[in-house]
Formats: C-alpha cells, structure tokens, sequence
C-alpha cells in the first residue's frame, strides 16, 4: 500500500467506522457465537502471496463483527464503561503515524514533554495537591501506564524497595530477603483482583480489610489489623485504597486512613480507576478528600474521560521512589539532558521500557471537549443511572443493594440469589442489554453500569422495559 492508496483507504475506514457507530443499536449488543467460532472462517495459516485490501476488508463483516461485544452500543450496561471519543481515535492515528517510542526524554521530546504536561492539566482539573503535579521543579508528577492493574503493581513495588532500603539504613545485617519475607500489604476485601494480583507478583503477603456495611474501609478496621500483625512481627508496608470499587462504587475512608498510614510509614495508593473521573466536577470532588495522605494516585481516564484504551494516569508525591525502586542505565539508553523538572525519562516510571506517544489523545479529548464538556458528560451519566434507580425503586419487587453515587447501580429481586441468577441469565439470553453480577454481602446483585457514550434516557427506560417484562415472566413462573 503506498501513500496514494492509503489516503483512498483512510477515508473509506474512516466512513466504515463512522457508519458503525452512528449505526451500532441496531447490532446484538452481545454476539450468538461459540467458543472457538473464529478459527473455521479463516486460513489455518498466514497467506504466502499479498492478498487484496479488499478482501481483507470483506472479511470484517464476515469475521470479526459476528463475535464482537459491541461496548459502546447504548444497550451496553455490563462491567465498567470503557472510554471512546471521535477526538481521540483521531489521535490515536497521528499517535500510529509518528509511531515513536517514548521512553526517554530523547527518544522524542514531544511525547515525553506533553505526557508531563497533560498530566498536570488532568492534576489541576481534579484539583490535586500541589505535590502532584510536576510544574517545572516539583517532585512529584503524573505519567500514563497501561492499566490500573500496572500503577497498583508499580505503587507496590516502589514502596517495596523503599521500606527495605530504610529497614536496612538501621539494620544493614539484614537481608533483603529476610525483609520481604516479613512485608505485608492491605486492601479492602472490595478491593480489585488487580490488587490482590499486585501482591502474589510482588511476592508479598496481602491481606484484606474487611468493609463496612457500606461496603467501606474505615480506619479502625484498618488500626486493628495492623496492630494484630505488628504484634506478630510483620511489617505493614503498603494500603491500596478504593475509591469507587468495582462491585459497588463504594469508597474506602481516606480521611480516616491516610493519617494511619502516615504515622506508620505505610505507603498508601489510591485506586480510583473509574470513579476518578467525576472528580473534576466540584460536586463530586470531597469525595477525593484526603487525598493528600497519598503516596500515589490512580485513575483510568480510558474509563469514564472519553479518552479511549489505554490511558491511565498515575501520580506520585515524589518521583525519586518510584524511579529509585527502577532505574537501570545501560550506555544505549543514555543522553546528555539529565533528570530533572523539565528532563524525565518515562521508563523509569514504569514496568516495559517502550511506550507510546498517548499523551496526544488526551489532549485532543481535552480541548475538544472542554472542562465544561467533560463535567457535562460525567453528569450526563450520574443523571442516567438516577434515572434507572428511580425505576428500581418504584418497584416493590425489586431493591437497590447499595448507594448510588456516580453511574453505577446495583439492584435485584426481593428473594432468593438463585431467583436473581435466573433472572440475569434471561436478560443476558435474550441478547437485547448486557449487564453482568457482582456479590455484596453474600447476596447475588444486578450491577447496571451506564456505559456508552451515546447513551440517552429513552435506552435507560427501554432497558428497564425490558428487565422488568423479564422479571414480570419469571415470577409468574413460580409456585404460589
Ligand atoms: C476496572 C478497575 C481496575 C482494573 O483496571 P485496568 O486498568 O484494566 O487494570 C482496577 N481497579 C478498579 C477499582 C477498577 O474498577
């Protein structure tokens, strides 16, 4: 494909890709298709001789689309919301097109400079503490990993080496080893799998904290923990908190447990991986206080910021933790600009050493959208799930199983767990919404996560139309 061509098939792509979004409800939201469906459709094996563009592009409708699970059709209520704007898919081709990699200040300035700089603009717009934000000499400073999972995992890490390394300022007669082996790190038992994983990888105890009957830590389950284990020997060295966990959207108390964590030198992250979104709106911002006990802070604005896979923005206080727990130098990685405020070398703060230019997609999403823009969206969708709840609600059969704060709502059937696995089961068949469970209190939920960027009022009403004819079937079923 030469440069000619490929600006014939840019504008054809472009138009596929337009025509599928603009026409996306009228597709199954959830494929029919079995396990193993993809493999009978293609060639057991790569072609020896070019084929046509053409046929290449034939084979979407015939062998992808079948088994896609269309996440930003308005009828996609499952799991979390996954973010999609037209700015930044745009971005995302100039990102393929420079296709640089920016792991070092002079691997390309560009990409390492606006990273560092859109950072900052996310920081402000949530109103960060001050030692966040990188500014030209802070400490502190924002970068973009991959997911959740890598900044919880770098958080642990860092903070790892840090307190072996001070462990060993006073007692260098002990080992590395024999220090490890006594770490322990926490989180809520609402915590992600993500955090617990961060833990076997890290090859530390990890211990759970239970939550309240919100679904919250607080700080005297914390404290009680801590003493039990320091009095055992161990050594607490890391909290992952949860701000908007993923069963529930329930919020772990920062404000009781950052002073904790703090007096004990144990290093706390913030896991805000959706709900940190809603942040840059003033009406959901106390819901971040406490923040400036953190060590470091978490959110994926490839969530809920229409800032598409992968984007995910991590801060730190001070930075010399993280790149002391990383840095390696061999002489092919070297430059002549030195670390500082304006020189930083990303692969330091992060787990691969390549990276892509992903900066360029948040700030297309940011200046296209606005502040204003972005804070609207983020209502749009808390309005939007009010809207579901006040259905719920209105239903004696029905009842919502934790508070609804931001765009997730959790809801089942009076009853049994078994009714509600029936009854999900049935709306996940019939393949006209997706929606998939969660556990709280041993109780099978329904979790109604509005999602998509063009959902409106008329789908959230549809949805629970249709929920409700289920339920309505279901019942009628059973024995009086
Ligand atoms: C979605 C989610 C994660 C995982 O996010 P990745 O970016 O896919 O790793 C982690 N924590 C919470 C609270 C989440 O909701």
């Amino acid at each position: 494909m030469d440069a000619a061509e490929f600006r014939r098939r840019g504008k054809e792509m472009v138009d596929y890709v337009a025509d599928y979004l603009e026409n996306i409800e009228k597709r199954q939201v959830y494929p029919d298709v079995e396990p193993g469906y993809l493999r009978s459709l293609i060639p057991e094996e790569a072609p020896e001789e070019a084929e046509n563009y053409e046929d290449v592009v034939k084979d979407i409708e015939r062998v992808i689309m079948p088994g896609v699970t269309h996440w930003h059709s308005p009828y996609f209520y499952a799991y979390f919301p996954t973010a999609h704007s037209f700015p930044a898919m745009l971005a995302d081709m100039l990102c393929g097109a420079i296709g640089c990699i920016g792991f070092s200040w002079a691997a390309s300035p560009a990409c390492t400079e606006l990273e560092t700089v859109m950072l900052d603009w996310l920081g402000k717009m949530l109103k960060l503490p001050q030692d966040f934000l990188a500014g030209t000499e802070g400490k502190g400073g924002g970068v973009i990993q991959g997911t959740a999972s890598e900044a919880t995992l770098i958080a642990l890490l860092a903070a790892r080496s840090k307190i072996v390394k001070l462990i060993q300022a006073d007692h260098p007669e002990q080992s590395e080893t024999d220090i490890t082996s006594k770490l322990v790190a926490y989180s809520s038992d609402q915590a992600h799998s993500s955090v617990e994983r961060a833990g076997l990888i890290g090859g530390v105890k990890m211990k759970k904290i239970p939550s309240d009957n919100k679904f919250s830590v607080r700080g005297d389950a914390l404290r009680k923990v801590l003493e039990e284990d320091r009095a055992m020997g161990l050594i607490p060295f890391f909290f992952c908190a949860t701000l908007g966990t993923t069963p529930s959207c329930a919020f772990d108390c920062i404000t009781e447990l950052g002073p904790i964590c703090n007096a004990e030198k144990i290093w706390m992250h913030i896991d805000a991986a959706y709900a940190g979104s809603a942040f840059i709106c003033p009406e959901f911002r106390p819901l971040l206080n406490g923040i400036e006990f953190a060590d470091s802070f978490n959110f994926n604005p490839h969530k809920w910021l229409l800032v598409n896979f992968d984007c995910s923005a991590m801060w730190v206080k001070k930075r010399s933790d993280i790149i002391g727990a990383f840095k390696m130098d061999p002489l092919y990685l070297k430059h002549d600009h030195q670390e500082s405020g304006l020189v930083t070398d990303y692969r330091h703060w992060q787990i691969p050493l390549g990276r892509r230019f992903r900066s360029l997609k948040m700030w297309f999403v940011f200046r296209m959208y606005g502040l204003k823009g972005l804070q609207a969206y983020i209502r749009k969708h808390v309005g939007l799930a009010k809207e579901f709840e006040s259905l719920v609600r209105a239903d004696q059969r029905f009842e919502i199983s934790a508070d609804v704060v931001l765009g997730l709502v959790c809801f089942r059937l009076k009853g049994s767990n078994e009714l509600n696995e029936t009854l999900l089961k049935r709306i996940n068949s019939a393949r006209k919404i997706h929606l998939v469970p969660c556990q709280l209190a041993g109780k099978f939920v329904l979790r109604f996560a509005v999602c998509a960027r063009t959902t409106e009022s008329r789908h959230v009403q549809e949805a629970w139309c249709h929920i409700s004819h289920l339920a309505s079937e279901l019942l009628q079923e059973l024995p009086h």
